[in-house]
């Protein structure tokens, strides 16, 4: 009885095996999309786990995350296109401070309530950082601010000094 369930059981495999075979390359396909849809921007973002010692933007730093954004949302309105009309309330990290991404104005974005929530501290696939300078071309006028970095330069560490 026992043996007879076995060979039941490699019949459905079998059976199962034989109907998906003409979906191989399909899936396999799907696989290959679905990779690089998630793959971070190439010679960016953060690859060490050392985390800065400040958790979130403060003082001048949070300051200018604002300012650049005009105080309005920077996040798309529906997945790449469009910009959210929503006023921004929180300054956010766009490589997650928990993967190593530093608190300095280059790795933020002003974000309304609604999409900080839904981000969470995922790292970001190269179309949104991407998606998201292309979108700041509209707004923001220098091209070195426009630019999405994790590192901390002299002027990032410049400004923690300046707290008022
Ligand atoms: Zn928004």
């Amino acid at each position: 009885m026992r043996k007879l369930g076995a060979v039941a059981v490699l019949e459905v495999i079998d059976a199962l095996w034989f109907a998906l075979q003409p979906y191989f390359p399909w899936m396999i396909g799907l696989l290959v999309i679905v990779t690089i849809a998630r793959f971070p921007p190439l010679g960016r973002g953060s690859w060490s786990s050392k985390r800065d010692p400040w958790r979130g933007y403060r003082f001048a730093a949070r300051r200018e995350v604002f300012e650049r954004a005009g105080g309005r949302c920077e996040a798309a309105f529906f997945v790449i296109w469009g910009r959210c009309r929503e006023d921004a309330v929180e300054a956010d990290h766009v490589y997650p401070w928990s993967k190593g991404g530093a608190t300095i104005v280059s790795n933020a974005q002003a974000l309304c309530r609604t999409h900080n929530r839904s981000k969470g501290a995922i790292t970001p696939p190269w179309w949104y950082v991407l998606g998201l300078e292309r979108r700041r071309r509209t707004y923001v006028q220098t091209e070195s601010t426009r630019c999405v970095r994790w590192e901390m330069s002299v002027e990032d560490r410049a400004l923690r000094h300046d707290r008022v």
